[in-house]
């Protein structure tokens, strides 16, 4: 078979040659050391954790070696793009502040535009890169054109399938397709041309030549050290579309975008011998490989199960309306990623995140568990870090898209609202009150007026007339120039008189002795001022509420009792 005539038959119009294409993308020109990463999403619209989760290691990868992170869009796939998904895919990188140095990006009219020289960043525009190298493995005789239509192949591959159907007509007929499907292999170029002329359209697929029995060792930088089988599996390079699969995609774009980290989920490691196989017969050096682990979550039967897309927690998007900051999401990723990651902000607490030597060597090898609870922990604490400036920012940006109401509040008096986000913020042990923003109005509701109502009662084992006459002695005595030695002090006498006790020991040792405590005294004081038990220092959040609105509510509380 003369293969180069088989090549300029399957690809007339293909002029340009590898070496032409080669020497349109250079080597890089980077310092020793420095790591090339791609985030190479399909555009499905949104971007799920697991995503962003090996977005991150790429971007820290890159930009902690002082190399270049870029995005490449994987739009191959059969099904057309979903409109604005691309767009929906920037919009989520920007608000997580991934920031990458080449890819697609918005130009100011609206339409997506390449940035860098190593493009085009979107694999539906590289058609003619992918059939170049197409052309060359045909030439060689290391690809061929398969005809073999979906409905035969679906036929072959259902006979594999159903071991009940053996010997029957049917299983018959589909091995003969197979047995068809496999004499192309050495087709003549008269075979060919008759289908080519017949205008039958076909794949090309790779003319495998591995041994499974024979094992390549290969490292994977996060699995470690694999034994990887040849492969001996003819896949298909080019779709009868001429479009390529992600394989072949893979090997041609990371060889000319000069990559030399692919970091990609674990479900791709079964076709390692894929492209392993694709990456010699192109000449090309292979990159390194870093195979993330699943992101996994606990189910119901106290078993993990992969988080899948439907799952609370997986798209990217929903973590802005659920509330969480960007930066605590960042920061629990990084927890998920390296495990030392919370020791060092502890000890580097001044640091940001983004100065974390991020280590692949820390990685986890298998599952990664995803939990709420975990990411509010984490939450709160980056929550509680923050100046009350920043907060007041924060919570106003993100109350302007989901709660206007709570967003009026909040900018009618930012000097008021700014006192209210101080309290118990800026020592040594903050007030971890909230992981999101939307749990901040329920939390700070009752210091605005129109928000404020009573959300729980005074406990019924103390007597009404204990209530009202503490809230009676709190409004008879309460001045907002007392400081907190002199204003305890008053509520510890409106107690004593009553019966309420100020001393806790006395009181632990014999609680029968007394009607109740101080701590149960303040309890009423509170309910009355805030609505509820709980809420963070009382001297605290009455200077904030101002001397007016406490005995306001004090009054009306006497007034509801
Ligand atoms: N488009 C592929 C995916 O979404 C990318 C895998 C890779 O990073 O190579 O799974």
């Amino acid at each position: 078979m003369d293969f180069q005539y088989l090549a300029d038959l399957l690809f007339p119009n293909v002029t340009m040659t590898p070496e032409e294409v080669e020497a349109k993308y250079p080597e890089r020109n980077l310092p020793e050391g420095a790591k090339v990463t791609r985030f190479a999403p399909s555009p499905t619209g949104f971007v799920h954790f697991g995503g962003m989760y090996q977005a991150i290691v790429d971007e820290r990868l890159a930009h902690q070696s002082g190399g270049v992170f870029y995005l490449r869009i994987e739009d191959t796939d059969g099904q057309r793009e979903i409109a604005g998904a691309v767009d929906a895919l920037l919009k989520t990188l920007e608000t997580y502040g991934v920031s990458y140095d080449e890819g697609v990006e918005i130009a100011e009219d609206g339409t997506i535009r390449d940035k860098g020289d190593y493009g085009p960043y979107k694999q539906s525009q590289r058609a003619d890169l992918y059939h170049v190298f197409a052309k060359k493995l045909v030439a060689e005789g290391k690809a061929y054109p398969c005809f073999t239509t979906e409905e035969e192949l679906e036929e072959i591959q259902q006979a594999d399938k159903k071991a009940e159907i053996k010997n029957t007509d049917w299983h018959v007929a589909a091995e003969q397709k197979r047995a068809a499907m496999l004499a192309q292999r050495n087709f003549t170029i008269e075979e060919v041309e008759e289908h080519l002329k017949a205008g039958d359209p076909f794949v090309l697929r790779i003319l495998a030549n591995g041994d499974p029995e024979n094992k390549t060792k290969f490292t994977d930088l996060v699995k470690g050290n694999l034994e990887v089988p040849e492969n001996d599996e003819d896949f298909v390079l080019l779709k009868s579309d001429g479009i390529p699969t992600y394989h072949f995609a893979h090997a041609v774009d990371d060889h000319l975008m000069k990559t030399t980290h692919v970091i990609r989920g674990e479900d791709w490691l079964p076709s390692l011998p894929k492209h392993i196989q694709l990456f010699r017969y192109l000449g090309f050096k292979m990159p390194k490989y870093l195979h993330t682990a699943q992101i996994l979550k606990s189910d119901e039967n106290g078993g993990k199960k992969k988080l899948s897309k439907r799952d609370m927690g997986a798209k990217m998007d929903d973590y802005r309306s659920m509330g969480y900051a960007t930066e605590c999401v960042w920061e629990y990723i990084l927890t998920l990623l390296n495990s030392n990651f919370e020791e060092w902000h502890a000890q580097n607490a001044a640091k940001s995140y983004l100065d974390f030597p991020f280590n692949i060597k820390k990685m986890s090898v298998s599952g990664c568990l995803f939990d709420f609870n975990k990411l509010n922990d984490v939450s709160k604490n980056v929550l509680s870090k923050l100046t009350a400036d920043e907060i007041y920012e924060k919570t106003v940006d993100w109350a302007a898209e989901f709660d206007p109401e709570f967003h009026a509040l909040l900018t009618a008096d930012p000097a008021y609202t700014k006192k209210i986000f101080a309290i118990g913020r800026g020592g040594k042990k903050p007030r971890k009150d909230y992981a999101t923003f939307r749990e901040i109005r329920p939390f700070i509701d009752f210091f605005y007026d129109d928000l404020f109502k009573m959300k729980e009662e005074y406990p019924e084992k103390f007597a009404k007339e204990d209530v009202r006459a503490v809230l009676e002695g709190f409004a008879e005595t309460y001045n907002a120039a007392d400081d907190m030695n002199a204003w305890f002090e008053k509520i510890q006498k409106i107690g004593e008189a009553l019966g309420y006790t100020a001393d806790m020991k006395a009181y632990k040792a014999d609680p029968e002795a007394f009607k109740g405590n101080v701590a149960d005294v303040s309890m009423f004081i509170r309910i009355a001022v805030t609505g509820k038990q709980n809420s963070p220092d009382m001297y605290a959040v009455m200077q904030v509420l101002g001397e007016d609105r406490v005995l306001a509510r004090v009054k009306s509380a006497l007034a509801a009792l």
